[in-house]
């Protein structure tokens, strides 16, 4: 899954977003919330109840944020069974974590317990008593640090499945799209710093609409007599916010689009918990 996550703190409010990119027809994102969480996963299309399959965003009542970017370019392409494990841990980190320090925690136990061995890299911003960190998390199970952590507490932090805290020397060559999105993201977030400032990232087609666009749209590619995309190509389906109270805690407002961000003049808002999302 290629995918932009990050967040931003001002004096009065937390910002978290993300936008879900997927391939293929044969997966489709699933919108799921209960008392405690709100989470997207993406889903073989005919196996809808499976939620958990691929979580890759999710946050708790207790404001524990994940956005999963799948950073497993350059090695062996992630397997069902890494997926799940994966998919597993971030959903008993969204259930279970208090605040930042503990989800970190419980995090790193899950992944080295269950031998989880393709790299990972995802957003994870903590509850109201760590007063708001928002971080990049990297586990790569073939390095020597294996963990790398970036925190920010003011301004924002965002990333585009390019690793931010354990280089790879061969990623800018053989990844060159995360990176350039990443570049794109920090410019934009840099100059407006907002929500509308986040919302006008999401939807951003700069070095696009393609691959190098943060909002993603597949490329079509004439193959045989026939023209059809090529399997491994990203499309943007989903792009969610969520707006917390800095001084409360309180999650105030949900902002959705259920398909790619440039093809709506406004996002979805749900205020309440518990609606459906
Ligand atoms: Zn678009």
């Amino acid at each position: 899954m290629g995918c932009t996550s990050g967040g931003l703190i001002d004096e009065r409010v937390i910002l978290l977003f993300k936008n879900m990119d997927i391939t293929g027809d044969d997966e489709h994102v699933v919108f799921f919330s209960d008392d405690n969480i709100a989470a997207i996963c993406s889903t073989e299309t005919g196996n809808e109840k499976n939620l958990g399959r691929k979580t890759s965003l999710g946050l708790s009542r207790k404001g524990v944020f994940i956005g999963g970017l799948d950073h497993h370019v350059d090695y062996e392409p992630i397997s069902d069974g890494n997926q799940n494990k994966i998919s597993l841990a971030y959903m008993t980190v969204l259930r279970e974590a208090e605040s930042f320090d503990d989800a970190y925690r419980l995090l790193r136990l899950l992944f080295e317990h269950e031998k989880i061995g393709v790299p990972d890299m995802l957003i994870l911003s903590g509850a109201i008593k760590d007063g708001f960190v928002i971080s990049v998390v990297e586990y790569d199970p073939t390095a020597p640090q294996k963990w790398g952590v970036k925190k920010v507490d003011k301004g924002h932090l965002v990333a585009t499945n390019y690793p931010l805290t354990l280089p790879n020397p061969s990623l800018r060559e053989n990844d060159p799209d995360s990176y350039i999105r990443l570049e794109t993201a920090h410019a934009l977030l840099t100059s407006d710093p907002s929500l509308q400032g986040i919302q006008n990232l999401l939807r951003s087609h700069e070095n696009g609409p393609g691959q190098k666009s943060i909002c993603r749209h597949r490329e079509w590619i004439p193959q045989d007599d026939r023209t059809r995309y090529h399997k491994g190509m990203y499309n943007t389906a989903a792009s969610v916010i969520f707006q917390i109270d800095r001084l409360t805690g309180e999650i105030t407002a949900r902002y959705i689009v259920k398909k790619n961000p440039c093809e709506q003049d406004q996002y979805d808002v749900k205020h309440l918990w518990g609606m459906n999302f």
